[in-house]
């Protein structure tokens, strides 16, 4: 065989995984179903702006390993991700925290903006909350449950407030401080130069064919290679027999503007529900670009249907029992190793992508 690893995507799960083993001597063969490299992650130069072209991604980590492990590959600016909301024209802060606050009521301490929640929930008088309207109430208050989460929600979705279950906001971060760092981590930043050098990088080692759909040639390709590692979707490899995972889904509908500059921040949440996309991305900002030129993506909720990018793994109880099923064909199967976000069908940051991969490969 004229290899020892074939690496079904080049998404930072297959990068990993392409690095680490032709670091340790093997040959390894790595093909994308897409036109370039680096999954979701992948940063696309237009007019001297690294686009993302499958939305916004904001490396952070608390995990030290993951940190020195990316690091071998790319430097990291400091940006720090300070997303706002636009309600109606009024700029407000997020996540939840004092300016919020301040904003919404004047108010300047924590002290005194805990009083106004609590009047708020009182007023509502919710018992157990029994969708998701009665638990953001009884979490952040009507003011900000009416003009913060509800429309935002609704296009997220394409549901009524009412109609969701409280558990989809079992917890929503609320500071009483004004700290609007959102993620809050140890480390945080993007990558200098964009996240497809980085890949590329990674990547460098190994052999890599663009334009090659794995389960349209997968006799020939099986037969270059004495394992696999699988970071496609897991029902297409076992060609849905238990049925078909569902995804919510986001699409981008991105423009050149030639201004300096359109919002100032490079995430504004737009939570009226009559806008009709949740938020719009200007992509230098993530790089305190300075082009005479700008880039932006609006961002719509969709319906997932087949042939629309499969975003965000839907885990709830019936997607999880049919997953299950599919693990266990997985389990059977000696010669595949099945990873990411897609072949384990779980929502996962980058950095936990990193870290699975790499407690993977010790396990080989
Ligand atoms: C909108 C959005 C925003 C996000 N923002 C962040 C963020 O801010 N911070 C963060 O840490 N994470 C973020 N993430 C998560 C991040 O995208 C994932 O953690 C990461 O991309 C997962 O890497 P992966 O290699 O598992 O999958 P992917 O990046 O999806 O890579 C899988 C690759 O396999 C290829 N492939 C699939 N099937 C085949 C086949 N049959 N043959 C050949 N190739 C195939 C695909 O084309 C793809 O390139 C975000 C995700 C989304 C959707």
């Amino acid at each position: 065989m004229k290899y020892d690893y074939l690496i079904v995507g080049s998404g930072i799960y297959g990068a990993v995984c392409a690095h680490e083993l032709s670091k340790d001597g093997r040959k390894v063969l790595v093909v994308e179903k897409r036109n370039h490299i680096a999954g979701n992650c992948y940063t696309e130069n237009v007019e001297g702006i690294n686009v993302h072209k499958y939305g916004p991604h904001i490396f952070h980590t608390n995990i030290d390993r993951v940190w020195r492990y990316v690091n071998q590959f790319a430097d990291f600016n400091n940006f720090v991700n300070r997303p706002k909301a636009n309600y109606k024209g009024e700029i407000y802060s997020l996540p939840f925290n004092m300016y919020t606050f301040e904003k919404m009521w004047g108010v300047k301490t924590g002290e005194e903006a805990k009083a106004v929640i609590e009047k708020q929930r009182a007023e509502a008088n919710i018992g157990e909350p029994t969708n998701l309207e009665e638990q953001a109430i009884s979490l952040v208050g009507r003011d900000i449950y009416e003009k913060l989460v509800k429309g935002y929600t609704e296009k997220q979705w394409g549901r009524d407030c009412r109609e969701l279950p409280p558990s989809i906001i079992k917890r929503l971060p609320v500071r009483f401080e004004y700290y609007d760092n959102y993620f809050d981590a140890k480390y945080q930043g993007i990558p200098i130069g964009g996240y497809t050098s980085m890949i590329e990088k990674m990547l460098s080692g190994s052999d890599v064919m663009l334009n090659t759909d794995y389960l349209s040639d997968r006799e020939n390709l099986d037969k270059l290679a004495g394992r696999i590692i699988y970071t496609g979707s897991i029902d297409a490899f076992f060609d849905y027999s238990e049925g078909h995972l569902e995804y919510r889904t986001v699409r981008f509908e991105n423009e050149v503007l030639n201004q300096k500059d359109y919002q100032g921040n490079a995430v504004i949440n737009y939570t009226d529900r009559q806008t009709p996309y949740t938020r719009i991305i200007e992509h230098k900002h993530f790089e305190f670009g300075d082009q005479e030129k700008t880039v932006i993506s609006k961002e719509y909720s969709m319906n997932y249907t087949e042939g629309c990018e499969p975003y965000y793994p839907i885990n709830d109880k019936k997607n999880t029992e049919c997953y299950l099923k599919y693990k266990a064909l997985s389990e059977k199967q000696n010669k595949v190793i099945f990873g990411g976000r897609l072949g384990e069908y779980k929502y996962y940051n980058m950095d936990d992508v990193i870290e699975s991969a790499l407690n993977m490969l010790e396990t080989l």
